[in-house]
């Protein structure tokens, strides 16, 4: 090694020791007489000292011609420091520099590399190598590391086996749009990049694997949020011969484990609420648990007094929000003006404040008296002090709406703190939904997913209410992990593909791999996969999963560092048998 030490490590046990230390210029400060110089690697800072009278001048004229982001090897002795600083590690020392070789000088830096830096998105990510020597970013992936470590000793103690599938697939249809990549020895024909290891790891346990992961790199050719990139990780995970509370119970240890490890905190037990329910009570199938307001119904104590608002509405509903009957005039105006935007649908919001002496004053006052008021408010069990949000309408966007509002008040309120965890099992999901644009009805989940053997009577009669042996993990309002029991027999699963319309062709072109399997001995099987990137990105108590992505897409898909996607040469398109519209007649 050119050190002896790294630049996190040195100690006041340290002093009068002859060191060696490497890294990077990241400011110096020259006072004349006295120099000081700060130099960083991945572990840590140290301050290096230089004295006019002291330090030899040639030495001084050579410290004096470093710039920011030099890369030197640096000798000298380790001394106490006269000021200390207690914000870092190593603040107690610095080096009394007897050596300085420049082992690579280095441009003036775009942005300030340091905790808060000058830089722009753009700008960092044009240059993120350059990024990634900041203390936050680096911080990030170093958590990024820890949680696949500790997602691996669990799993291994566990007994899984981390198996590799393949990243040039056929398309799976899992709502999403695939990535292509074209076949240069099969003209015409195309691999797709796979959204989810999904049948591979069904056929892994048809091979007898029994408990399968890994952590895994997966494609979606989706519309980019802060939290989407077009390839993402997950930690995939498959079992055999287990039942819904088996998987449950196995990746709640899972959870657990990381949030001890990583975190240092013992997670509550996981709650489980069916889908019905958190619709119900929250309006939402990710419901942030962290804090109650739950929905209360109002239908029977709202309707038949003459407001017609409430009278046509399919489902009148509301949320209790402790403590806020204080809310002024304006503050209700803002929550008006937040519930009727058109992402959040509603045409208006009425209010009850319980008064601190124990009367009732709304904004339907003409319609209801005291007691019929007093009648809402028991349904929410309020208390003097705390005001009723209300929302009437057709019950699914009513309860959308409702969601929003919830989380709103309590973002206001303070009810969201990143640094307290809620985690909750989501069960019974719906097998299928309508989809309006397509007109039929698509999996929930995915194609693969079982349905409730109870419910299997309805699946000719009434497809939207059979249930599934469906999950979600649900954390502070995120979903980050979904799984099902799957279908492990061909008949069940032909008849799937044909209630999700698919022809027979059709199916046994797509998947009749994954059918043929299943007359070979398929064991009863289930599984989850969690996003990887997300639960970093909370674990590390951030917005977005891109700082915990070492080179992540920009909103438009776009790594503008390497500067892809980008047009290919015209005999590779040739090789490829490609035709661009406008380059080849
Ligand atoms: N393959 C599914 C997904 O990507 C997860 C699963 O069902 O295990 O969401």
């Amino acid at each position: 090694m050119l050190r002896t030490h790294t630049c996190g490590e040195l100690r006041i046990t340290d002093v009068n020791k002859t060191v060696v230390l490497t890294g990077w210029v990241q400011r110096l400060r020259d006072k004349g007489s006295l120099m000081w110089i700060d130099l960083r690697d991945r572990y840590g800072i140290t301050q290096l000292f230089l004295e006019e009278g002291k330090t030899d001048a040639a030495l001084l004229k050579a410290a004096r011609a470093l710039g920011r982001e030099f890369v030197v090897k640096v000798e000298g002795t380790v001394a106490e420091r006269v000021s200390k600083n207690a914000n870092i590690a190593t603040g107690d020392i610095e080096l009394k520099v007897t050596n300085i070789d420049v082992l690579n000088a280095a441009k003036l830096p775009p942005f300030t590399i340091e905790d808060e830096t000058d830089g722009g998105d753009d700008l960092r990510m044009k240059y993120r190598y350059l990024d990634l020597r900041r203390n936050p970013v680096r911080e990030s992936l170093l958590l990024r590391h820890k949680v696949a470590q500790q997602t691996r000793s669990y799993l291994d103690s566990q007994n899984f086996i981390e198996v590799e599938t393949p990243v040039l697939i056929k398309s799976t249809p899992e709502g999403a749009r695939d990535f292509v990549v074209p076949s240069r020895m099969n003209p015409g024909e195309f691999y797709a990049l796979p959204q989810s290891p999904q049948t591979f790891k069904q056929l892994l346990m048809v091979s007898g694997f029994d408990r399968y992961y890994q952590i895994v790199k997966c494609f979606r050719d989706e519309d980019l949020r802060a939290d989407r990139q077009p390839e993402f990780t997950q930690i995939d995970c498959e079992m055999s011969f287990v039942t819904q509370e088996d998987i449950l119970t196995t990746f709640e240890g899972l959870i657990r484990h990381l949030f001890k490890t990583v975190k240092g905190i013992e997670l509550k037990e996981v709650p489980h609420m069916t889908y019905a329910d958190a619709m119900k009570y929250y309006g939402s199938d990710k419901p942030d648990t962290r804090f109650e307001m739950k929905f209360a119904e109002l239908n029977d104590v709202a309707q038949g007094k003459g407001f017609g608002v409430f009278d046509s509405a399919e489902l009148v509903v509301g949320i209790c929000a402790k403590g806020c009957a204080s809310y002024t005039r304006k503050q209700l105006d803002e929550l008006t003006d937040f519930v009727k935007k058109p992402q959040i649908g509603a045409k208006g919001l009425v209010y009850v404040r319980c008064e601190t002496n124990g009367t009732f004053k709304s904004s339907v006052d003409k319609f209801f008296d005291e007691i019929e008021l007093s009648r809402f408010a028991q349904k929410f069990n309020a208390e003097p002090g705390d005001l009723l949000l209300i929302l009437a309408g057709e019950k699914d966007k009513t309860r959308k709406a409702l969601s929003e509002l919830r989380l709103h008040v309590a973002s206001q309120v303070g009810l969201r703190d990143k640094n307290k965890f809620a985690a909750l099992w989501v069960i019974d999901f719906p097998l299928l939904e309508w989809n309006e644009e397509t007109n039929r009805w698509h999996a929930m989940h995915h194609p693969f997913t079982s349905p409730k053997p109870e419910d299997m009577p309805k699946l000719q009669s009434h497809p939207g209410e059979v249930r599934a042996n469906a999950y979600d993990m649900v954390l502070n309002g995120i979903e980050i992990g979904g799984g099902s029991i799957r279908i492990h027999d061909r008949n069940t699963q032909q008849l799937m593909f044909k209630k999700l319309g698919f022809t027979e062709e059709e199916a046994q072109k797509q998947f009749g791999f994954l059918m043929d399997a299943f007359e070979f001995g398929a064991p009863p099987h289930g599984g989850i996969a969690f996003g990887f990137d997300r639960l970093c990105s909370l674990f590390g108590g951030a917005e977005s999963i891109r700082d915990f992505i070492a080179f992540p897409k920009n909103n438009a898909g776009r790594d503008t560092m390497i500067d892809t996607p980008s047009t290919i040469s015209q005999e590779q398109l040739n090789e490829l048998g490609i035709a661009v519209k406008g380059t080849i007649k």
